[in-house]
Parts: C-alpha cells; structure tokens; sequence
C-alpha cells in the first residue's frame, strides 16, 4: 500500500507524462481546474493530510490536457509532505511543464496531526498559495481565480 498507493509520488516512474496541445480554439482566458482531491500524509507525524488543490493557469500557443493537472497534482502529493512544500512543487511542476510562469495553486487541507493529537483541533484548516507570473502581478486576476474557486 505504502508503495504502490500513498507514496507512490516518490518514484520518478510515476510522473506524469504531461503533454501539450496546440491552442486552437485561441482561448487565452483564465482556465481553473478546481476542487482537486489531494491525499497527501505529513511527514512528520506520518498520518494523512486530506483536502483540496485549485490551480489555474492562463493558455498562451498551447493548451494542456484537463486531467494532467489532476495527475500532477496526485504526483507530488502521494509522498510524505509538508504543505507548503507541496504548493511549491505543484507551482513549478505547471509552469516547466506548461511552459508560461502564468500559474496559480491554492491547497486547503486538514491534517489529521492537527485534529487528533496535540491541540486536538477538528475544525481548523490550513490554506496555502503560490501565484507566479502574471497572477502574482495583477491582483484582478487574483481575485477572479479566487472568485472562481469560492474564497
Ligand atoms: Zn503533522
């Protein structure tokens, strides 16, 4: 299990091969892929981090195929994680592989560390963002794509 379902992020076979499309239906708007289930497990006390990754980005020449942003997703989180680590390396991941700096990530989580040991809080969660390129500039398209993603 360990192997092949929740850590299998760390064997490099896995990665997602992500592949472009030509952008022929011009559209160069803001694209959301949102509420992404992430199932990821803190390395630090080994149990399982559970929430959502929302990314976005804005199509130049090329187009990405919808799903592959779901699978880098998965990729990056089926390891041991810290969240904010997880946010950055989805962020880079999209903009090698899309090719545009134009990347949005926001990931909200509950980590069951949190819920069931130490402070014992069931009902806090923790939110985390990486905006690059043209989202890090322009604070109307930051609030679309948060609009977007209902925050
Ligand atoms: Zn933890």
């Amino acid at each position: 299990m360990y192997v092949q379902e929740w850590f299998k992020g760390l064997d490099p076979k896995n990665r997602p091969e992500v592949r472009m499309f030509e952008n022929r239906y011009n559209y160069h708007q803001l694209l959301v892929e949102r509420d992404i289930t992430l199932f990821s497990c803190c390395e630090h006390h080994f149990v399982p981090i559970i929430g959502k990754a929302h990314v976005a980005y804005l199509p130049g020449a090329n187009v990405v195929g919808l799903s592959k942003l779901n699978r880098v997703v998965q990729y990056y989180a089926r390891r041991p994680q810290v969240q904010e680590r997880l946010t950055r390396q989805i962020a880079e991941e999209l903009k090698q592989s899309l090719g545009t700096d134009d990347v949005a990530v926001l990931i909200e989580a509950d980590h069951l560390c949190v819920m069931s040991r130490g402070v014992n809080d069931t009902s806090s969660s923790t939110l985390t963002s990486e905006y690059s390129g043209r989202f890090a500039m322009d604070e109307a398209l930051r609030g679309e794509f948060l609009r977007q993603i209902g925050k």
